[in-house]
């Protein structure tokens, strides 16, 4: 996703300390309780913000403004107890509930009106095990906080692009970024998880998923986690050894290069040496493009690089440092972004024909504000090489590449997207575009919802479709997790 920005956010350790996740909820790696089973009334616990607190609006809004919720009740939990106690509540007074991390749903659904989010995002903590190549955080680190924490004992784990998104939702739906082609998606670095799932009648309780403990579980949250099956309240990461990296840039003004980049591109970054992932912003004004090698020379990327760099007359850049610094200097500040987003997301498994590049430059001269781009992300290298042991929900490995038409507008703290007469701009370009592309890219992203389409769910997960409804079954036969786009139970 888009990652144009100046040199910005500071490497963010606040908060994030040396420690284990909470050990007082017990979490239990088998046994359940017998399903009429009733549970003591639950108080809700933890951080609580009602509407009549000052802090609720702060409290409750999400990075993208387009969606505007007023939940009843808000948990912001403290440990693993507070989520239990939080899902035996929403259970035993039928309220519903929503998950939340990060905030950056990109459809609005951590929240929901007159129901209870149950927020993880202060559980913040790290430990990392660098004698067995694993760290386990808290599901409130955000990305930047992980890269920074790993960065510091020169690991790394690969993630999204931007630092404020929650590591767990990003984790749950796959994850891809500048590492993906060296490193896999961030979900098949994922070897372990706590879960608050539900529990009798109207209870919860913590669980262990691991390659040995509810291991169709870990199947599931490798992929299609987010906001299905339960809470996740700790991830445990397999992390490698990442001393440096070469980050390249390259800018094309205008579009006149648009064919021969893209082209060049397509052809080139999905199968080039598995080390180097690289991506495409095609702006109104501009095409850019962005390249990480992990552990190589400047020379070597922009050799890498020569069968794109070499059309037109880009201006590039390279440079040589280590990846948590690379990866704090190109974030934007929240505050400098505009404040509502609509993307469409796609996977592409056959290189674009002419008439497709074509598409994409007309639709840009015609964008509905400046923050409007179509971005891609190479695929194939590690994510085609193989899935994790046990393997993996995510159902796009042979994809070429990832894309997403996409536009952003109006101020943070500004007028209301309701009001704000670029809305339906944008919403209208944006959907004509997605829809005029359908002919040449198929798939969906889940983590990038593609609201109202058909088939949403195949679209996402493809033939893991059956097993997931399966599993779900399982840990929310009642499916009290439910939303907009939430995993049905097989018999529904
Ligand atoms: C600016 C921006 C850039 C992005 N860049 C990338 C990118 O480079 N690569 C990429 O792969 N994706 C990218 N994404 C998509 C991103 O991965 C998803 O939006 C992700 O789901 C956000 O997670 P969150 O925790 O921040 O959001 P939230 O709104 O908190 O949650 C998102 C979803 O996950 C569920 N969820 C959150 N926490 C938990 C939990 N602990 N247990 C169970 N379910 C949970 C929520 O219920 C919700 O359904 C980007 C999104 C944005 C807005």
């Amino acid at each position: 996703m888009k990652v144009t920005g100046a040199a910005g956010a500071a490497a963010a350790l606040t908060g994030v300390a040396a420690c284990s996740t909470d050990s007082s909820s017990k979490p239990t790696t088998s046994g359940t309780a017998s399903p009429g089973a009733k549970s003591p009334p639950a108080n809700l616990t933890g951080r609580i913000v009602r509407p009549s607190d000052a802090d609720y609006t702060t409290a409750s809004t999400g990075w993208d403004e387009l969606f505007t919720h007023y939940p009843l009740v808000i948990v912001f939990a403290q440990e693993t107890q507070d989520v239990v106690n939080a899902l035996t509540w929403a259970r035993q007074n039928d309220v519903a509930l929503r998950v939340r991390s990060g905030r950056h749903c990109l459809e609005g659904w951590s929240n929901v009106d007159n129901g209870i989010v149950i927020d993880v995002s202060e559980l913040k903590s790290a430990k990392i095990d660098a004698s067995s190549s694993t760290a386990t955080v808290g599901a409130g680190v955000n990305q930047m906080e992980a890269v920074t924490a790993l960065g510091a004992q020169g690991l790394a784990a690969p993630t999204g692009t931007e630092g404020t998104v929650g590591l767990a939702g990003a984790t749950l739906g796959g994850g891809f970024g500048l590492l993906t082609r060296s490193l896999g998606m961030a979900s098949d670095n994922l070897m372990a998880a706590e879960v608050v799932v539900t529990s009798g009648a109207d209870g919860a309780r913590a669980i262990n998923v691991d390659a040995t403990h509810n291991s169709d579980l870990l199947w599931a949250l490798r992929g299609a986690g987010n906001g299905n099956f339960g809470i996740v309240t700790s991830l445990t990461y397999k992390v490698h050894p990442l001393p440096q990296v070469t980050y390249v840039t390259a800018t094309w003004q205008g579009l006149n290069d648009l064919q021969g980049v893209f082209d060049a591109w397509q052809r080139s970054a999905p199968s080039t040496d598995n080390r180097l992932t690289s991506q495409l912003e095609i702006h109104p004004e501009a095409i850019l493009l962005f390249g990480v090698l992990s552990s190589g020379s400047e020379a070597e990327a922009k050799q890498l690089l020569a069968p794109i760099l070499s059309v037109g007359k880009p201006d590039v850049s390279t440079k040589n440092a280590k990846w948590a610094d690379t990866y704090a200097g190109f974030q934007i500040p929240t505050k400098d972004e505009p404040a509502n987003w609509k993307f469409f997301s796609q996977f592409i498994t056959d290189p674009f024909p002419s008439e497709a590049i074509n598409l994409i430059g007309s639709f840009m001269t015609r964008a509905p504000s400046p923050d409007s781009n179509y971005f891609t992300n190479a695929f194939g290298g590690a994510v085609k090489g193989s899935e994790p042991p046990g393997g993996s929900a995510f159902a796009h490995r042979g994809a070429l590449f990832y894309a997403e038409p996409g536009t952003g507008w109006g101020t943070r703290g500004g007028a209301p997207a309701q009001s704000d007469p670029t809305t339906a701009k944008a919403q209208a370009w944006i959907a004509e575009f997605s829809q005029a592309l359908r002919p040449h890219v198929s798939g969906a992203y889940v983590n990038v919802p593609n609201v109202g389409m058909a088939d949403w769910e195949t679209a996402y997960w493809g033939s893991n479709v059956e097993r997931l409804r399966t599993i779900k079954t399982k840990y929310d036969p009642g499916n009290v997790f439910h939303y907009e786009q939430s995993i049905p139970p097989a018999s529904k």
